[in-house]
């Protein structure tokens, strides 16, 4: 077997796994800023854990509460000021991708007073160590816990990426009980997204044999359960949230080592322009990306098939009935939108390649 597999974060996963480990957070410092967003931490019980395994250790600290669903550089910089203020020795965040995407965002932040303003995240070099971070996810489908990625919204409300071993986590504690909070839709969507970082990642250029292991492992969890979703919908029950969080971490694992490919560079085009939650934006794309697999992969494709036991027309109607997107397609939008793929990467490492003038054809055919 061939690989290339280097993942500095340290997982605790299981049941109580904040509160029990509380003595962890006392190799980070005396102070922290939790990050969160507006209910998910709450909701889940999470930010009550994480006080409890606070205080239970002495330390002291602040709770950043204004992050907004695909963060905005601008609130992650205010964030970093106010950590600053505060002498944070290490960053919380808590809640579902956003906070996550924004906590190591904001380490990066506090420890780089020369990033004087937000955007200059993306151009300006991380020359001090971020501060340390700890991620404790409330979703299951970003996988964000284990990549070095944050996906933020730019001043002009452009979905770009940071990356890089700075944007690592320290420590994740993984309690899936914070998950069963979420409601169907996002239940729905988050499990879509992991289902799109899974297979993007397997039929990649860049996927090599341990990361199609783990895109494997997460399909075969995630895929019974989107089928039942669909099915029932209703939520999930505790096992099956399990088999979600897992299917979650396991395509984390995939993408940490590929990226992934169109139908997340297109899928930010409906959320940034129409609202559109994100797992449910990239899903839609998907069947075109599994399609051109057949087309141009063949036998891996139909291995993938195989592990979901189905085929393409039933996998397609699944993946577009879940992700259930309608759009009011502006076409001059659109063509506005197209220079955004002049050159990207994503598009490169999908099989067969793919080109904005693919992207404008699939929008169109799939919104006219
Ligand atoms: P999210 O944007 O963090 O949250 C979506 C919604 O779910 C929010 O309304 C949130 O409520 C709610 N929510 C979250 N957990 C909940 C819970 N346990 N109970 C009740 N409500 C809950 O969702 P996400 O899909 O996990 O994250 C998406 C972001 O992650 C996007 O910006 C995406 O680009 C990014 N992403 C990053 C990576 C990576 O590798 N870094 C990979 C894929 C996606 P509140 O807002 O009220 O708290
Ligand atoms: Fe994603």
């Amino acid at each position: 077997m061939s690989f290339n597999l280097e993942i500095p974060v340290r997982v605790i996963s299981g049941e109580n796994a904040v509160v029990d480990n509380a003595f962890i957070f006392k190799e980070f410092g005396r102070k922290c800023l939790i990050v969160t967003s507006g209910s998910a931490a709450v909701k889940s019980g999470a930010l009550d854990d994480i006080k409890t395994a606070l205080e239970n250790e002495k330390i002291e600290y602040g709770i950043f509460d204004s992050i907004t669903e695909n963060p905005k550089t601008s609130d992650c910089f205010e964030a970093g000021e106010i950590a600053r203020r505060f002498g944070a020795d290490f960053i919380i965040g808590t809640g579902g991708g956003s906070p996550l995407d924004a906590a190591k965002a904001i380490a990066v932040y506090t420890a780089n007073p020369k990033i004087s303003s937000p955007d200059l995240i993306y151009t300006i070099p991380v020359e001090n160590k971020p501060l340390p971070v700890v991620l404790i996810g409330t979703t299951a489908g970003t996988g964000s816990e284990v990549t070095c990625v944050s996906v933020l919204t730019n001043e002009t409300g452009k979905k770009k990426s940071v990356k890089g071993k700075n944007y690592y986590a320290a420590v994740v504690l993984a309690d899936c009980k914070y998950t069963y909070s979420m409601p169907f839709s996002v239940t729905v969507s988050t499990a879509l997204d992991a289902l799109c970082h899974a297979t993007e990642s397997y039929l990649s250029a860049k996927a090599d044999e341990r990361s199609r292991e783990y895109s494997e492992k997460a399909i075969s969890l995630v895929w019974n359960e989107l089928v039942s979703l669909l099915k029932t919908q209703k939520n999930p029950d505790e096992e099956q949230r399990d088999r979600l969080y897992d299917a979650s971490i396991y395509a984390g694992l995939a993408i940490e080592k590929t990226g992934c490919c169109f139908p997340h560079t297109v899928g930010y085009f409906l959320t940034e322009k129409h609202g559109i939650p994100h797992g449910r934006a990239c899903a839609v794309f998907l069947p075109e990306y599994v399609k051109r697999g057949l087309k141009f992969k063949p036998e891996m494709t139909s291995r993938l098939l195989k592990i979901m036991d189905t085929d393409f027309a039933d996998f397609e109607k699944t993946v577009l009935s879940l992700a259930d997107v309608k759009i009011n397609l502006d076409k001059n939008e659109l063509e506005n939108y197209l220079a955004n793929w002049e050159k990207a990467v994503n598009f490169d490492n999908s099989p067969g390649g793919f080109s904005k003038e693919d992207a404008k054809c699939l929008i169109e055919k799939l919104f006219e």
